[in-house]
Order: C-alpha cells, then structure tokens, then sequence
C-alpha cells in the first residue's frame, strides 16, 4: 500500500458538516458526488497529500446510515491508496483478512475500491483504493 488517501467521517447532514470542516481545515469541498449504488453523499477535501472524505446516508439501507445508528458521527474508514487492487486483494485474502466484496466495485472520485472487514483489522474498516485510469 502507497499512503493513506482519505480518511471517511460519517456525518448525519453533509450541509453543515461541510461548512464545519471548511472552517476546520481552511479550504473548500472539491467535489460533491453521489453514489447511488452504496446510498450515499459524499464530499472530499484536500488536505496537502491526503483527503477527507464526509458520508451522508441517503437510506436506511446505507451502511452509514446504520453506522451512525450505532456509534454515531465519527471516523468511518481508512483508505489506502494501492497500485493494483486485484493483486492486493489476493495477497491480503492469502493473510487470511476478509474482503467485504468480491470484486473491487466503483466509488467515488474515481477509485475502484474494496473494504476489508473491520474485525480483521482491530475494529477499523480499511477501504483498498486504486484511481481508474481513463
Ligand atoms: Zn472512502
């Protein structure tokens, strides 16, 4: 794995987090995307090398709707930036970890991405990223 790419927050309203975390880092959203298919909202900041990345369900069914449920706002995942999500795939299922997913699938600003299951991982969701080149 190359670095940490983002930090995800799960937040209950995206509107007031995002001004939140604009006067908190002093610099503004670069994207606000959509995806429908994990039924969230996303906005992501850059901070020098690394992002923050905020989560707002958008259902019942989200996984941050159900986290927040849970354990409230907080940090939500860790995600590493890698060259070859297949290749790491492998080498972590070899290691025994369980990947949540079968195949990476498509998340926002454009990453193919797969999370590995927080019990493996001392409690915290890793998300494995690798930008799509177009
Ligand atoms: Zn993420």
């Amino acid at each position: 794995m190359k670095k940490i790419e983002h930090i995800g927050i799960a937040v209950k309203d995206l509107d007031s987090s995002c001004k939140t975390y604009e006067q908190l880092l002093g610099v503004k959203h670069y994207k606000i995307e959509e995806v429908a298919s994990e039924y969230v909202n996303t906005a992501f900041f850059k901070v020098g090398d690394s992002k923050v990345e905020l989560l707002e369900a958008t259902a019942e069914e989200s996984a941050i709707y159900q986290f927040i449920q849970k354990r409230g706002e907080g940090i939500h995942h860790l995600a590493f930036a890698v060259d070859d999500i297949y290749a790491e795939m492998e080498r972590l299922k070899k290691e025994g970890f369980t990947i949540l997913n079968e195949q990476p699938k498509k998340g926002a600003d454009n990453k193919l991405v797969c999370f590995v299951h927080p019990k493996d991982a001392n409690g915290v969701l890793v998300e494995l990223c690798q930008e799509i080149k177009s």
